[in-house]
């Protein structure tokens, strides 16, 4: 056995030059040979993933650019995004068995199903609002007939086997009687016309398997499992029906710095005790890039004090922002001299509080003062 081709070209039996359409047929003619389910060699389906690859790269102008030039797909400029790509809509053996198997497939309607990819955003993207690209793999509108499924441009006409309705009805003889189903018609796949000469790229279904690139709309304020509907991003449609959607859902990371609740926005602010004893005004940094402001800890804050900041939270998407929240955190004081140590007791002592016993006696005159005595 031979090593995997590493030439997508030679995979595919084409010429460097070859044009899109052609990568596309060359493509399609052999899946068609080696698909898992049609063919009886043993190694179909090493040679299909083979083919796969190349048609992955040769397919997406972006890649084979790549790929012509540093014999690496990816290795310059791949699309960073691609961990974006939600399996919602399967892998591709599943499109390519979608693709086979839609000639055999019952279908109730031949509109393309709707698809489903996710974009992970962080805290930061989703206040201003963003752009992503995504790349993904559907059935798409087969070029050579232009979604028609006939090879000369004949408009489909009524299906002779169920008369243009797309059911057949069964009838069956059980012991309870005659018993009337109705399923799918089998000859039109319920689409309730049919061609006379398909086309033989897309095999008269009027869509192929492509690579598609695009670009999203972050919307400002995004919220974690918001989703976007694409219409007719999706599936195409069966001969030019109506296509399927394809279903954005976003994913909002979250922020080491920021608790999000709605529009409004948490976020620790540190004090030491002091500054919550006499209160302060600390300068907060806030979800947009370079943006600080200042919020006042109240005097006499505790662990776990709370402050808002009107106007300081997530923007809105029809403008506007959330509210910002300080939740207060006392720290201990930090290298308090001895000197700053008495003058403090002299305070604690003068509102009754408990004081350490040498401090006691600095307090009371009857000791040195401190500067004889070590640091703590
Ligand atoms: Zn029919
Ligand atoms: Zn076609």
């Amino acid at each position: 056995m031979s090593a995997p081709a590493r030439d997508y070209y030679e995979t595919l039996g084409l010429e460097r030059d070859a044009s899109a359409a052609d990568v596309k047929r060359a493509f399609l003619r052999k899946a068609r040979q080696l698909h898992p389910d049609v063919s009886d060699d043993p190694d179909a389906e090493a040679k299909f993933k083979e083919v796969n690859e190349a048609y992955s790269v040769l397919s997406d102008p972006r890649r084979r650019q790549n790929y012509d030039r540093f014999g690496d797909a990816d290795g310059m400029g791949g699309f960073g995004s691609m961990d974006d790509l939600f399996s919602g809509f399967g892998s591709m053996s599943d499109l390519f068995s979608d693709f086979f198997g839609g000639g055999a497939r019952q279908r109730r309607s031949g509109r393309g199903r709707d698809m489903a990819a996710r974009i992970a955003v962080t805290l930061a993207e989703a206040a201003t609002g963003t752009e992503r690209t995504i790349a993904y793999d559907r059935l798409g509108v087969c070029d050579d007939c232009g979604g028609t499924g006939s090879a000369d441009g004949e408009t489909p006409h009524t299906c002779p086997a169920c008369g243009g309705s797309g059911m057949r009805t069964i009838v069956q003889q059980t012991i309870l009687g005659r018993m009337q189903t109705s399923a799918p018609c089998d000859v039109c796949h319920g689409t309730g016309t049919v061609v006379e000469h398909p086309c033989e790229t897309c095999e008269g279904q009027g869509r192929v398997p492509t690579h598609e690139v695009v670009t999203v709309d972050v919307p400002v304020g995004v919220r974690d499992g918001e989703t976007l509907r694409m219409a007719g991003l999706g599936e195409a449609g069966w001969r030019g029906e109506v296509a399927g959607d394809l279903v954005v859902e976003f994913a909002v990371a979250e922020d080491p710095r920021f608790v999000r609740r709605g529009d409004d926005l948490a976020a620790r602010i540190d004090v030491d005790a002091l500054e919550a004893i006499l209160g302060c005004t600390v300068e907060v940094e806030g979800i947009l890039e370079g943006e600080s402001f200042l919020a006042d800890v109240e005097a006499g804050s505790l662990e776990g004090a709370r402050l808002r900041v009107e106007g300081r939270g997530m923007p809105r998407r029809g403008g506007g922002r959330g509210d910002f929240y300080g939740i207060v955190e006392v720290h201990p004081v930090a290298d308090l001299t001895s000197e700053e140590r008495e003058t403090l007791s002299r305070v604690s002592r003068s509102h009754g509080g408990r004081i350490a016993p040498e401090l006691e006696a600095v307090a009371e005159g009857r000791a040195p003062s401190a500067k004889h005595w070590p640091r703590p």
